[in-house]
């Protein structure tokens, strides 16, 4: 049953907690407050589950639906591990059993505090007091680029949706994690030429246990073809040029599917005013006196600050935090 979402669009009296994103981060702190009958709201650039909405059309998690599950509310799948259909399914039922109060469609753009310590949110369609702000972006939006020559080619994929355009063409896949192998795997499979193209000298070693024989096979008898310890140096409208350790290696070539991760929008969080430590995963700076270890391992793990920290006490968000 479809329940109004057409919230008003600015606010006199703050909220008591803005949650900004709309995915299973940002849902299950809204049911958290939710249940502790808090004045709040939820602001999503895109559609529910954005990120989610934008994975891969026949994906299944590698989480099991039981630890996907929030709110307490049951996650069925017909399998273990739930498809990316079944998740969708799962979060519109969230919103509806939760009547969750969600925003769809209005990125936000900055935010800033008042003299009265008051968050000032603006998106695109308006600006939203909040006593607390709760930030639950995640990290799909921008692809980890390998920054070379060819990379804006309209031939360059950084996100994956599915095999079909790829049938018969010679596809250069980029990278060994999870997402790399599923993605050689199922153009493979649906008749795609597969070549990857691998940093290191070997499949990830954290691939998922189901998945990793199965690529290491395919390359083993020569169905896949896999360059290790190499780079791409070069993509061409017809041709890529390859790094080896045996030299360079130029390959025909029609699409590249560059699954090199994906990163949080640093530039975006900062201008929210966050900080960031000078370390190598670019740590947000947390104040001590308000977090402890769990809550500060949690929020790290979940790429947002809670300002609000009674939310993220009381969040379980098993699967999607330690998958
Ligand atoms: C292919 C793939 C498979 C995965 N499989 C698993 C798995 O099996 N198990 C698991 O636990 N994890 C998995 N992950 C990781 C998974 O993405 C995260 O666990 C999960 O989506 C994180 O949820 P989130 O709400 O923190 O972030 P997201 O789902 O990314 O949600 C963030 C939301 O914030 C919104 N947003 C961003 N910027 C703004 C803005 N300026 N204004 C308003 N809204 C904004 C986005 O549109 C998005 O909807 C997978 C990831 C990928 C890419």
């Amino acid at each position: 049953m479809f329940h109004d979402m057409q919230y008003t669009t600015s606010l006199d009296t703050p909220l008591d907690l803005l949650i900004i994103g709309g995915g299973p981060t940002g849902l299950a702190i809204a049911i958290e407050a939710e249940k502790a009958q808090l004045n709040y709201l939820v602001i999503e650039k895109g559609v529910l589950v954005n990120s989610i909405f934008r994975f891969p059309a026949n994906m299944t998690f590698f989480s099991t639906s039981l630890n996907l599950e929030i709110g307490g509310v049951p996650f069925i799948s017909h399998l273990d591990k739930p498809t990316r259909r079944e998740a969708l399914e799962y979060y519109r039922r969230l919103l509806e059993s939760y009547q969750l109060k969600v925003k769809l469609y209005e990125p936000v753009l900055v935010m800033e505090r008042n003299a009265e310590g008051v968050y000032e949110v603006k998106t695109t369609k308006g600006c939203y007091p909040a006593r607390h702000v709760a930030i639950a972006t995640g990290f799909y939006d921008i692809p980890r680029l390998m920054n070379v020559p060819g990379e804006d080619l309209p031939k360059v994929k950084h996100f994956y949706d599915e095999a079909h355009p790829y049938v018969g063409q010679r596809v250069l896949v980029v990278g060994a994690a999870n997402s790399a192998c599923d993605v050689a795997l199922e153009t493979y499979y649906k008749g795609a030429q597969v070549t990857m193209c691998i940093r290191e000298g070997g499949i990830y070693e954290k691939v998922k246990y189901w998945i990793r024989p199965n690529i290491e096979n395919r390359i083993k008898e020569g169905g896949i073809q896999a360059f290790f310890n190499s780079t791409v140096k070069e993509i061409r409208s017809q041709e890529v040029v390859l790094n080896t350790p045996d030299g360079e290696v130029m390959l025909e070539n029609d699409f590249v599917l560059a699954m090199t991760g994906y990163q949080p929008d640093f530039a975006f969080l900062e201008k929210l005013g966050i900080q960031f430590n000078g370390d190598e995963q670019r740590t947000p700076v947390m104040n001590p006196k308000l977090l402890n270890q769990t809550c500060r391992a949690f929020i790290w793990q979940a790429w947002c600050r809670l300002d609000w920290i009674r939310a993220s006490c009381s969040l379980r968000i098993r699967g999607i935090m330690g998958r």
